[in-house]
This record gives C-alpha cells, sequence and structure tokens, in this order.
C-alpha cells in the first residue's frame, strides 16, 4: 500500500533524528514508487550525509587480480563451470602497478578483490602467504589503506591478512535470506560466511557487508539484510543491482530497474547515516554516479585504471577502456553535483575512529 505524504514526513523527520523505525516503516520506505516522495527520500539521505561527512566523498581504487574461481554463484558472470568468462590472474608486479596508478590518480583505497581463486585459497599456508605479501606490498608501495575481498577463508587467513595491515575485509552475503542464499550460492555455507565477517571485526579489521537487488528477494528479505547488517555492525553497506550475465542460468532473467538500487541506497543512509554507503560504477557506469550521490552514498567504489585488462565485477568492461573509471572523469561529477574528493587524512581520521569505537557510538 501506498504510503502517504504524512506519514512518510514523519519517518523521514525521525530518521533525521536518528529514531529507530520500524520493519513496516523501513519496508513502506522501500515500496514507495512516487516521484515526489522518492525525492523527499533522497533530500532526507543527502541530509544525513551530510551531517556526518560534509561534502566529502571517498574513492576507491579496485583491482581484480584474478577471475578465477572454485565457486558456481548462479549470477556471477565469473562462476567456476562459466566458458564465457574472461579468466586472467594478474602477476604481482601487474597489481602492484595498478595499484601505483590509482594511488597517483588520488584514490583513498586500494581494493584488492579476487574470486575464490584455488591457486591463492586452496594451497594452504604458501597461499595464503602469498596474498598477505601482495597486501604488504601493496600497502609499503601506495601508503594507502587497503581492503581485501578473498571470499570466505578460515580463521588463520584472517590472521595473517590482518599482520599484513588489510584494514579492510569485504564479504558480501548478497540476501540474508538462507533459502534464497541456498539458491544462489550453491553448495556455500549461510553461516559459514557470515560468521567469517564476525570473526574479522574481532580481528579488527573493518567490515564491508553487501547485498544484491533484483535476484528474487523480497521487501521483506531486504528488511532482514538491513537488520542483519546492523547486527555485524558493518562498517561499510553496499547495494548493487542484479544484471544478467552472459553464459550464467540467469542469462535471460531481467534485471531490476537502477532505481531499485538507488532507492535502497538511500534507505541505508537513514539506517546507517554514519558508515560508507558506496555508490558503484560497476552497475551503470559514470552515468550512473549522480543519482546514487544524490541518495546519500559517499564513496565512489570500482575506479579502475584502463589499458591493464582489469576487469570489473558485474559490468566486466563497462566504461573502464574509455577511461570513464578513474578519479579524472569523476572528480567533475563530483564538483557539478556539489560534492568533493574528501583529503585523505579525513579517510584515515575516519577509519582509525572507527576502528577504535569512536564511529557508531554518537547520535
Ligand atoms: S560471486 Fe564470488 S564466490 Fe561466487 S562465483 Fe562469483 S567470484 Fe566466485
Amino acid at each position: 500500500m501506498q504510503i502517504t505524504d504524512s506519514n512518510l514526513e514523519n519517518i523521514l523527520d525521525r530518521a533525521l533524528k536518528r529514531k529507530e523505525l520500524s520493519r513496516e516503516e523501513i519496508v513502506s520506505l522501500l515500496e514507495i514508487s512516487d516521484k515526489d516522495q522518492l525525492e523527499a527520500l533522497f533530500q532526507a539521505a543527502r541530509t544525513l550525509r551530510e551531517k556526518y561527512f560534509g561534502k566529502d566523498i571517498f574513492l576507491y581504487g579496485f583491482v581484480y587480480l584474478s577471475t578465477y574461481c572454485r565457486n558456481d554463484c548462479r549470477f556471477c558472470y565469473y562462476r567456476r563451470s562459466n566458458r564465457d568468462s574472461l579468466r586472467y590472474r594478474k602477476k604481482e608486479s601487474e597489481v602492484l602497478e595498478a595499484a601505483l596508478d590509482l594511488a597517483e590518480s588520488g584514490v583513498h583505497l586500494i581494493d584488492l578483490t579476487m574470486g575464490e581463486d584455488p591457486e591463492y585459497l586452496d594451497r594452504g599456508q604458501a597461499g595464503i602467504e602469498r596474498l598477505a605479501g601482495l597486501v604488504r606490498k601493496v600497502k609499503a608501495r601506495t601508503g594507502l589503506p587497503v581492503m581485501i575481498s578473498p571470499g570466505v577463508v578460515p580463521e588463520s587467513a584472517l590472521q595473517e591478512l590482518a599482520r599484513a595491515g588489510a584494514d579492510w575485509y569485504a564479504c558480501y552475503q548478497e540476501t540474508h535470506s538462507a533459502l534464497l542464499f541456498e539458491e544462489l550460492r550453491i553448495n556455500q555455507r549461510f553461516a559459514e560466511r557470515l560468521n567469517t565477517k564476525y570473526r574479522a571485526h574481532e580481528l579488527g579489521l573493518l567490515i564491508e557487508e553487501g547485498l544484491l537487488s533484483g535476484i528474487g528477494e523480497t521487501n521483506q528479505d531486504l528488511f532482514l539484510s538491513l537488520m542483519a547488517m546492523q547486527e555485524l555492525n558493518a562498517d561499510q553497506i553496499r547495494v548493487m543491482n542484479f544484471i544478467p550475465q552472459k553464459g550464467t542460468p540467469l542469462e535471460g532473467v531481467a534485471g531490476p530497474g537502477s532505481i531499485r538500487e538507488i532507492q535502497i541506497t538511500a534507505v541505508m543512509r537513514l539506517l546507517f547515516p554514519d558508515r560508507l554507503i558506496p555508490a558503484s560504477l560497476d552497475v551503470d557506469g559514470l552515468d550512473g554516479l549522480p543519482p546514487r550521490l544524490a541518495a546519500g552514498a559517499n564513496v565512489v567504489t570500482s575506479i579502475i585504471p584502463p589499458g591493464q585488462g582489469l576487469a570489473g565485477v558485474a559490468q566486466s568492461t563497462l566504461d573502464i577502456d574509455e577511461s570513464r573509471r578513474t578519479t579524472a572523469w569523476v572528480l567533475p561529477v563530483l564538483e557539478e553535483n556539489g560534492l568533493q574528493a574528501g583529503s585523505r587524512a579525513g579517510y584515515r581520521s575516519w577509519i582509525e575512529k572507527r576502528v577504535q569505537g569512536l564511529v557508531g557510538s554518537e547520535s
């Protein structure tokens, strides 16, 4: 049922005052379809972003270092059984070169992502040490914080990665409905994936949790995801639209309209006003950035250096070799939207405060 304007005003007013919203209220925000009501939602999200982050937006450089994966997630282009998928495993020197290029272009963080590549994850200690060595070198050479997204790894590997200096561990559940998870992430364990994030947090790593929208979830499922993210006390949360991928079982399934992802981003900002929430270039490319920023996002992710044969995740090639996923293209978009790149010191300070528990405790 469509929410009335006065009910919406009341909910947004309470969200702006950081009052807890009920399940029904959160679901009603996810159900809005009226243009003016959506604009009111986005305006509230922007107000909260401004309150906690001012005009500052952080930029994340993305290095997809291996597109091999031992898993077979139904939605993913890089699933093990997809013969159409682009495969590569970058050498250490190539990863370092890409990371340095990104650092020089002004990003705030280097995100090292890979499929669950058996070369790293099924070779015992040697594979993990290789990955940890990469983290150490990227961090030393760029001087930037590092996010590592290796998939599900044992606690000993998390310890090794934390010792190597990783600041962030990203691992997306994609859905917090155990049933939908089972359908999508074939032969993987829901609890194991979730618990790995709890272990990583205990080891002092910051956590990014994420969900996929338009993949068969209901708004009640989305509510579950948002609550799971709160329970996890995630430091960064992201939503990305499902995009049908060539060569996968879901190839012929239509993805949702962009508004789905954008609307969820705004609801995330209401519930997590002081956290990092990305606008990814990976779904709609550079053209999709303004509406995501207008919905309260405060990080731009998937900035990728061109000409190095590096892929994106949901859009393996979109805008990459046209250089449109670079800071040179992103910065003017920030400016046009009344925003600016935050300082590196500001980003570091946020990380440090968050690790110390100083962000998220105030209202
Ligand atoms: S989503 Fe991740 S774990 Fe699943 S197949 Fe793709 S790369 Fe592998």
